[in-house]
């Protein structure tokens, strides 16, 4: 008898992959493991899933299984059984609370929950209490009781049936965190979509240092390697120097004579890394650690992310730094980085191209294929909205440039708030489109657009000015985009990091107000720098209004693990309550008047 796998374009994918290929190594231990056993670990794991639960292929459809699983083969294994079940994944971040893990137990209705010996404690500290139904728990280990022969495997229902899919719980910045849930199919249709753009092959060697919770490390660098065929070696969790170290290996020679053979030869068999995608903080991270290696491994480093070995190296998730962009474009030796726009909802929404030409400092490029972009503008005195039609980017009454929502639809998009249609239907159109909540523009940039990396790469590219919840602030009737201002503040010698916020302002509405690390060299003169000090400096760049009114310098700014700042916690925590900034510009305003009458 044959074991039967739920039917989805990644499982079609997964048996034409050659079996012997590679497509897991563990960086540490450097243990490798083929598409073939892959194939077979997920069939066997299937039917232990089953067995252990007492379910079967109807029964577990559907099904909510959650895991706690580091990051490697097994997490792998785990994930796709799930799918080849029909199930719905949830895989949970061992950084969490156990109350955010309980929370996410409950909303869901997960049956049953895995866990590696790794994070058994931690899994069993979940289920102590406040669950509202205690779902099934076992070990990972605890499968391995239910021999599975080595059977064929084959491939069942149709796509149409298939109710499997992840579900991954959004960050929860503005209320608590809701499941969105990423059919089968809308993953298939996320991971076909970067593989058009990105031209994944089987020849690519990925290496994977990003955690496994979010939708970046499991459909960039997880689901869609694996639609292609290609190799993913885990690196986690990230080490600077570690990944160095890693990048340097195929190209470090040594001075070993073999015999027959002239000169240094190549140190070690290991595959040179063909991709890399991670976060601005991770490149950042990178750029100041590599003048730190040891010599021997200073330039083999450099060496491998040249573009002929480094083909693909990728930003997202957050704004990319200038700074960071140009430091890894010298480094390199011209090896651009290539951002993209995306999230949880919706997978990668916008993407610069392949061709050197449409890297677009401060873009994001274009709609990947299979994506519908639209921006919608809201006409700030009726409240009205339109869509901004291409070539109309710039009013014609006032010559500025039009700022819209980023609004999404297509096969890529998820379909729902798990189990919470309230949310749904305010996150969605009436006609469809998914409202991101991120303001962008579009402009036309000589030289790029022109298709060179695909015909989805063409016209006007998209530049994201941030969310409209925390990085559009209103001042003195003038709309400011937190990231440029940013970007600015981060081209000073003097700045390291940054986040620029709004405050409450009885006289602007909002005002601009910077939170500032210093940078280490800056640092080191033991110069005083200030608002005076910043505000000087950034006057050639930025028009009166965008330059910060305040200015904090902190110790450090919190990121969480996608290097993204919660801006909201970050001014309650370096200005204080906002409801007293807004009392106490109130107050100053009156004094003011006061002052004024007297
Ligand atoms: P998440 O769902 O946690 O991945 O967060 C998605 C959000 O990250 C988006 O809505 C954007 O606000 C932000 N984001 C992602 N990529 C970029 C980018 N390249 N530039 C600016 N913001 C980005």
């Amino acid at each position: 008898m044959a074991i039967g796998l739920q039917r989805s374009a990644l499982f079609e994918a997964l048996g034409t992959h050659a079996p012997l290929s590679t497509a897991i190594v563990h960086h540490g231990s450097d243990v490798t493991y083929s598409y073939g056993s892959l194939l077979r670990d997920v069939a066997c794991t299937k039917e232990q899933l089953e067995q252990v639960t007492g379910r079967n292929e109807s029964t577990i459809a559907g099904e909510r299984i959650a895991f706690l699983v580091e990051n490697g083969y097994d997490y792998v294994v785990t994930l796709l059984a799930v799918l080849a079940s029909n199930a719905i994944a949830l895989p949970l971040a061992p950084s969490f609370p156990a109350s955010e893990i309980r929370h996410i137990i409950n909303d869901s209705g997960a049956f049953l929950l895995l866990s590696s010996a790794k994070y058994a404690q931690q899994a069993n500290a979940v289920l102590q209490d406040g669950l509202e139904a205690t779902p099934l728990f076992h070990h990972l280990d605890d499968l391995k009781q239910f021999a599975v022969e080595d059977q064929e495997v084959n491939l069942i229902g149709t796509t149409a049936t298939n109710n499997g899919g992840i579900m991954l719980y959004t960050s929860g910045t503005t209320g608590r965190p809701k499941g969105v849930l990423l059919s089968t199919n809308t993953l298939a249709a996320q991971a076909q979509s970067l593989l058009t753009a990105w031209e994944y092959t089987p020849e690519d060697h990925l290496l994977h240092v990003l955690p496994l919770h979010h939708i970046h490390g499991i459909v960039n660098a997880i689901l869609t390697p694996l639609l292609a065929g290609s190799s993913i070696e885990f690196l986690y969790p990230f080490d600077a120097h570690a990944v160095w170290e890693r990048l340097a290996l195929p190209f470090q020679t040594t001075q070993e004579i073999i015999p027959g053979n002239s000169g240094p030869v190549p140190h070690n068999e290991r595959t040179p890394i063909s991709i890399l995608t991670a976060v601005p903080t991770v490149w950042a991270r990178l750029l100041q650690t590599h003048s730190t290696l040891e010599p021997e491994t200073l330039a083999a480093a450099k060496q491998s992310i040249s573009r002929k070995h480094l083909r693909l190296n990728i930003s997202g998730s957050a704004a990319l730094p200038k700074p960071t962009l140009d430091g890894w474009t010298e480094l390199s030796g011209g090896n651009i980085l290539l951002e993209r726009y995306g999230m949880t909802e919706v997978g990668m929404a916008l993407s610069c191209g392949l061709d050197d030409s449409d890297r677009v400092p401060g873009s994001v490029g274009w709609p990947l294929p299979l994506v519908e972009v639209r921006l919608w503008e809201v006409n700030v005195d009726t409240g009205v909205g339109s869509v901004i039609s291409l070539g109309e980017e710039i009013d014609s009454g006032s010559g500025k440039e039009r700022h819209g929502e980023i609004q999404l639809r297509g096969p890529t998009i998820f379909r729902e708030y798990w189990r919470n249609p309230a949310a749904t239907k305010k996150e969605f159109t009436e006609d469809g489109w998914f409202r991101t909540g991120d303001i962008a523009v579009r402009r036309t940039v000589p030289g790029c657009g022109a298709g060179k990396s695909g015909t989805w790469a063409s016209g006007a590219a998209y530049f994201v000015q941030g969310r409209q919840s925390a990085d559009i602030i209103k001042t003195g009737g003038e709309k400011v985009s937190a990231l440029e201002i940013e970007r600015e503040l981060l081209s000073l010698p003097q700045v390291n990091e940054c986040a620029v916020v709004g405050l409450p302002s009885e006289s602007w509405g909002q005002k601009v107000a910077a939170v500032v690390l210093l940078s280490d060299d800056w640092r080191k003169t033991e110069k005083p720098w200030g608002l005076a000090d910043m505000r000087r400096a950034l006057k050639e760049q930025l028009v009166p209004y965008k330059i910060p009114q305040d200015l904090e310098i902190v110790p450090s700014i919190k990121r969480n693990a996608m290097g993204k700042v919660n801006k909201k916690e970050l001014v309650t925590a370096v200005f204080g309550d906002v409801e007293r900034i807004r009392r106490r510009s109130v107050h100053i305003r009156e004094e003011r008047d006061r002052l004024k009458r007297s």
